[in-house]
């Protein structure tokens, strides 16, 4: 009987604030009624910044584009994420990940075993791996005693720093991988390493005059989306969600088209 009356008297007390706040348009303020429809936090994302097809500036429209800026698009509509995205550079998404700065990274990024150790790891939504590059007729012998340009905390770094001692190289990092073309092409450097993909669509486009000197994409992975080890968990759960249903729905093969792939 008690719960009945304050069942009753909840219900009384419901309707009258409804009728206070709702009791028309001269109420001013007191009729907006505070719902709240999105409780979901806005991730920080951090990407890099000159990583073409993956993420680049699009100068007529000054925004980032590419495969990753379509596929998170694609992923956050599908699973209701809200994101703010920052292209900062792949150097720069690592470090801001790891000090907590940004929730997740989406940069091309290569899944290692060592990086599981600081990040978790998103299914693989692409796969690549690296490869030597430089103007056209050097050979791997060419190599010997010159500078090499390597891209910051990459994994080409790494394929780099594993093989410099076989071909009597010295590494150069850099940055940005414009800015390792860059060396190249001015002959700073006699080489330098990059992905495969993303050589291959820079030399395809016409906008770096510059070949690739090894045969096989060496140490070919997957990329994944990432987060700090142990944190933002949903994130990756939602990631995981969304990747499989712009798969199934044809989205995902739509973006990569659009890209040429
Ligand atoms: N795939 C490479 C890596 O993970 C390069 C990524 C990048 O330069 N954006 O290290």
């Amino acid at each position: 009987m008690k719960k009945v009356l304050a069942l009753i008297l909840a219900i009384a007390m419901i309707a009258s604030v409804a009728m206070l706040t709702g009791c028309g348009e001269n109420s001013g303020e007191g009729n907006e009624v505070e719902v709240n429809t999105d409780d979901a936090k806005t991730y920080i994302i951090y990407s890099d910044n000159a990583f073409a097809p993956f993420e680049y500036l699009d100068t007529e429209t000054n925004t980032y584009v590419g495969v990753d800026m379509d596929l998170m698009a694609a992923i956050a509509e599908d699973q209701g994420i809200s994101y703010e995205m920052h292209n900062e550079g792949f150097d720069a998404s690592m470090g801001a990940v790891q000090s907590g700065q940004a929730d997740a990274m989406i940069a091309g990024m290569t899944i290692t075993d060592e990086r599981k150790e600081t990040f978790d790891f998103s299914d693989a939504y692409f796969d690549d791996g690296q490869v030597i590059v430089a103007k056209a007729g050097t050979t791997l012998e060419d190599l010997n005693g010159k500078t090499v340009a390597a891209k910051t905390s990459t994994v080409g770094g790494e394929y780099a720093e594993s093989i410099k001692d076989e071909y009597g190289f010295t590494i150069n990092y850099y940055e940005g991988s414009d800015n390792m073309y860059q060396a190249v092409l001015t002959g700073t450097d006699v080489a330098c390493v990059e992905d495969f993909s993303v050589i291959g669509y820079a030399i395809k486009s016409g906008e770096v005059d510059l070949e690739i000197v090894s045969e096989e994409p060496a140490n070919v992975k997957g990329y994944g989306f990432a987060v700090q080890k142990g944190k933002n968990p949903e994130l990756i759960e939602k990631f995981n969600a969304g990747l499989a249903n712009i798969k199934a729905s044809g989205k995902y093969d739509e973006i990569l088209a659009k890209y040429g792939y």
